[in-house]
């Protein structure tokens, strides 16, 4: 499918009136804002949403808190207390009501800290170009990838979810810059190997992870036992420290800018670059979740694009969202 295809097609489902929408939130009063709308742009910052609107009814959620009598001892050992959270990946019966409406409220909040997220990202203060000149890298591009655009993948929340010692999907360790050693539990979301796979066949992949190199590599290792789908990886000692938050500033990548997109749940760590960016949903353990599976399908359409920048803006409107949705999430 071309570009334009993906969003005739985008735009044609997009011709229901706003009420038939299952996820819409409230129209501003604004009939500059509505008319957007009413010529068929998207406001959704949601993959699943805007590739997939009918798989949606498959995400559910239920949130099962368990092993309380072995918490307080697991916690006395666990090297990440206080650092991640304690979720535990667990599948549940319920029922498809109940799915639309953990659905709903998913969705909904995942607006809503898009709002607050680029709220906060107008008080940031500028990075500097001598920043910039200090944190390049020079990424050698493989043969293989030559011609080819690059994709960029956080790492926790986006593709895998920490839950420290002793629970999550899988156990790994992680050697300790100080020597020692410690097993994290690490949840994979639904669909990672298969979107990192799938994302290696048309694209030069790097991760970028605000964490630490110590942690990221043994999950990447996971995901990537062979090291053939993540090309490069960068870490916290790539980001720049701005306000007390760590931002992945592209221009440290020597790529063209438009040739990048970045797969992030936190908007804020690609502030400077927001029409670069794909806001993925935060995951931390719904196993229904089809992000990633419904991210496969958008790779065919950039990889074409002439700027990937000009995709995205059609799609999430990130340069916008906060003035489009100020009367609706301002006063929260
Ligand atoms: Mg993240």
């Amino acid at each position: 499918m071309s570009s334009q295809d993906f969003l005739k097609n985008i735009n044609q489902k997009h011709e229901r009136k706003p009420s038939e929408e299952i996820h819409t939130l409230k129209t501003s009063g604004n009939p500059e804002k509505n008319k957007k709308i009413d010529n068929g742009k998207i406001k959704d910052t949601s993959i699943a949403k805007i590739i997939l609107k009918s798989g949606l009814s498959k995400v559910k959620r239920k949130i099962q808190i368990q092993l309380y009598e072995m918490k307080a001892k697991i916690e006395e050992l666990d090297p990440f207390k206080g650092i991640l959270s304690e979720d535990t990946l667990i599948k549940g019966d319920i029922s498809d009501e109940d799915i639309g409406i953990e659905s709903d409220k998913i969705y909904k909040e995942h607006m809503r800290l898009t709002f607050m997220s680029l709220k906060g990202i107008r008080g940031l203060k500028k990075i500097s170009e001598e920043k910039i000149q200090e944190k390049m890298v020079n990424l050698i591009k493989k043969p293989e990838n030559k011609g080819r655009k690059t994709v960029i993948f956080d790492l926790d929340e986006t593709l895998v979810h920490c839950v420290g010692v002793g629970k999550g999907h899988v156990s790994l360790p992680v050697k300790f810059p100080n020597g020692k050693t410690s097993v994290a539990g690490v949840n994979i979301r639904p669909f990672a190997i298969e979107c990192l796979e799938a994302a290696s066949q048309l694209f030069e992949v790097i991760v970028f992870t605000a964490s630490h190199k110590c942690y990221a590599d043994v999950i990447l290792d996971y995901l990537d036992p062979e090291n053939k789908l993540i090309h490069h990886r960068l870490y916290r000692e790539h980001c720049v420290q701005v306000n007390n938050f760590n931002i992945k500033d592209l221009r440290i990548i020597n790529r063209r800018i438009q040739d990048m997109v970045i797969i992030d749940n936190a908007i804020i760590s690609f502030a400077f670059h927001l029409n670069n960016g794909v806001p993925i949903i935060s995951w931390f353990k719904n196993p229904y979740d089809k992000e990633l599976q419904n991210l496969i399908s958008y790779f065919p359409v950039i990889s074409e694009a002439e700027d990937i920048r000009d995709i995205n803006r059609s799609l999430f409107h990130l340069d916008t969202f906060y003035e489009d949705y100020y009367d609706e999430f301002n006063n929260l």
